[in-house]
């Protein structure tokens, strides 16, 4: 059994993504497994030369050691591929030759190319998404009922640029049988009634969610390189550390200032409570 974080090569670790990671780092070694760090390479358009080896340089100065190799997506696309070969024999599987202009964004997918069933070049692969509810109980968020079918409708699985969609990749990353619990931000709750979908398509067990708070801006931005947020400041850790445990209602106590990144760790390992974690947005301010 193991936890995981994973975060996408496209900009420094800011305190956001730190919050996650701590969070993830805890949960893991609350429950005495390994924490796995995966590196979500595979929109390669998207990444950012040098920011993987930024992000885990940030997370060793914070103390937040992962365990065993670092996994990279790009690494597993035979894996991703005989996946998608396998929902095509299922039947589930189309060509969409939408153009962007023809997709209404924020509405289900209208099911336009449903009966492209061969393969053409030039197009993405969309799943056939079945009108049910997924339900499942986020740590953080609570009970969660879905229905992709009125929400995602039939959603992407490969990109017209042949790049394995998150959504499947996480489906199957997520779902081996290692993993057994997933935290991360709460920005990404509704991707996971899509994920549980292709799971149960691809006959694996799914891991246990906790959607933890995202910390925003007071205008409700998420900090991002777009909105402007520094990647955290490596000579501050300790208070960096400090910061994101009392956002996780985990505050260490006074006397903590002048401790090693280890030694609060330790302690928030010693107090971690996913539940009492708050589902709601910390807000910070822009500096
Ligand atoms: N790499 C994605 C992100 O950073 C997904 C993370 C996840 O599934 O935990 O937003
Ligand atoms: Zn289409």
């Amino acid at each position: 059994m193991a936890g995981r974080f994973a975060p996408s090569p496209t900009g420094p670790l800011h305190l956001g993504s730190l919050l996650v990671a701590t969070a993830s780092y805890l949960e893991a070694r609350q429950r005495g497994v390994p924490w796995r760090l995966r590196i979500d390479d595979l929109d390669a358009p998207r990444a950012v030369p040098g920011a993987a080896a930024d992000i885990m340089a940030s997370l060793e100065t914070h103390g937040l050691l992962w365990d065993g190799e670092v996994d990279y997506q790009s690494d597993h696309i035979d894996a991703y591929e005989h996946a998608l070969e396998r929902l095509g024999e299922l039947g589930h599987l189309f060509y969409c030759t939408c153009s962007r202009r023809q997709l209404r964004s924020g509405q289900p997918y209208p099911g336009t190319c449903r009966g492209h069933r061969a393969a053409r070049a030039d197009a993405a692969i969309r799943l056939v998404v079945e009108p049910e509810p997924i339900h499942f109980v986020d740590a953080v968020q609570g009970q969660q009922q879905f229905y992709p079918a009125n929400e995602s409708g039939d959603f992407i699985v490969r990109r017209r640029d042949l790049i394995i969609a998150y959504q499947l990749a996480a489906a199957a990353d997520d779902g081996a049988p290692e993993i057994d619990h997933v935290v991360r931000g709460a920005d990404l709750l509704d991707n996971t009634p899509r994920q549980l979908y292709l799971m149960r398509l691809l006959g694996l067990v799914p891991p246990e969610y906790a959607h933890v708070r995202l910390v925003t801006f007071a205008d409700g931005s998420k900090l991002s390189k777009q909105t402007g947020a520094a990647g955290v400041d490596s000579q501050t850790a300790g208070a960096n550390l400090t910061a994101v445990l009392k956002m996780l209602n985990c505050a260490p106590p006074p006397d903590a200032i002048g401790w090693s990144c280890a030694e609060i760790l330790r302690w928030a390992g010693e107090h971690w409570n996913i539940t009492s974690v708050p589902s709601h947005a910390a807000v910070i301010e822009r500096n």
